[in-house]
């Protein structure tokens, strides 16, 4: 049996995306619907992936969705691996550490650097003895995003010393840096004009094992995108694009089409958009990059 974290899903698609030069997908997913779309996309094109939730289920859904969910990703024909993103609350953090996530996002990033570092180290050694890896956010990435509390304060870049200082310190196992990266609609000009591609550079420079993870991916913009790869970005979380298909679909189609079809042709939208991000970020038919389990 490898050691933690060699032995953790997440670490093992990650570290193959580092090694393959490629990002994997990590869909935000609000139902059954986005987890089954989310993986039937993987399986049909051999692509690790990875599925996520927002704190928000957890309360809404409770623990037994979180199960579902990990199991679903568990039994896929892929590795996908199941993680929650920005659990803010230290209590969410507690609740997570004993449910059947791979990977959770400690987004501490509102507490002063001491507080924040202490904090932050506590977890990763408790999610070590569970077997779970941990992604931080370091400086603050703005903006709202459904399931997420909107932030009201001025950008806070992500200083590429400190983030070093702090990933060495803490031990957290994946970076969420902030370079201009926005959650939700852009302002005029778009991420072209907000991202600062020479820090982001200067982040992965400075934490050149560490895989980056890209939050604030809408819209999607694929040669952008590239050059975040190519600088580092290894898990890219993606949300609203998955939706808008999906939800046009229900919205025409409700009180229509009988449920049993309105299932699989809302899910096959999903499962095609889905699909695009994978091609776009390079890990379609690379399933077999990630070292099995076991
Ligand atoms: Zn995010």
């Amino acid at each position: 049996m490898p050691a933690y974290p060699e032995n953790n899903r997440t670490w093992q698609i990650l570290q193959a995306a580092e090694r393959g030069g490629y990002a994997v997908p990590a869909f935000n997913c609000y139902n059954a619907d986005g987890v089954l779309g989310s993986i039937k996309a993987a399986e049909n094109l051999n692509a690790p992936a990875m599925v996520e939730i927002f704190p928000f289920s957890l309360h809404f859904h409770g623990p037994e969705f979180v199960k579902f969910a990990a199991a679903a990703c568990h039994a896929a024909k892929v590795p996908i691996a199941l993680h929650l993103d920005h659990c803010t609350l230290p209590a969410d953090v507690y609740t997570a550490l004993e449910l059947p996530f791979d990977s959770i996002m400690v987004d501490a990033s509102t507490e002063d650097p001491e507080a924040n570092i202490e904090f932050v180290s506590k977890i990763v050694k408790m999610a070590e003895e569970r077997g779970i890896t941990i992604e931080a956010e370091m400086g603050r990435i703005q903006g709202g995003e459904d399931g997420v509390p909107t932030v009201d304060m001025e950008a806070l870049y992500t200083e590429p010393e400190f983030a070093a200082d702090f990933m060495q310190k803490t031990g957290v196992h994946y970076l969420a840096p902030s370079f201009g990266n926005i959650h939700g609609p852009y302002p005029p000009g778009g991420p072209e004009k907000y991202w600062q591609l020479d820090r982001l550079a200067k982040i992965k420079e400075l934490n050149p094992t560490i895989p980056l993870v890209l939050h604030g991916a809408y819209p999607i913009i694929p040669d952008l995108y590239k050059k975040t790869v190519e600088l580092g970005m290894r898990k890219v979380n993606l949300n609203r694009n998955l939706h808008d298909d999906y939800l046009d679909y229900l919205k025409e189609n409700i009180g229509k089409v009988e449920m049993t079809g309105l299932q699989e042709n809302s899910i096959a939208l999903w499962v095609k958009e889905a699909e695009r991000c994978i091609k776009m970020l390079g890990c379609d038919g690379k399933a077999g990059d990630v070292k099995p389990i076991v």
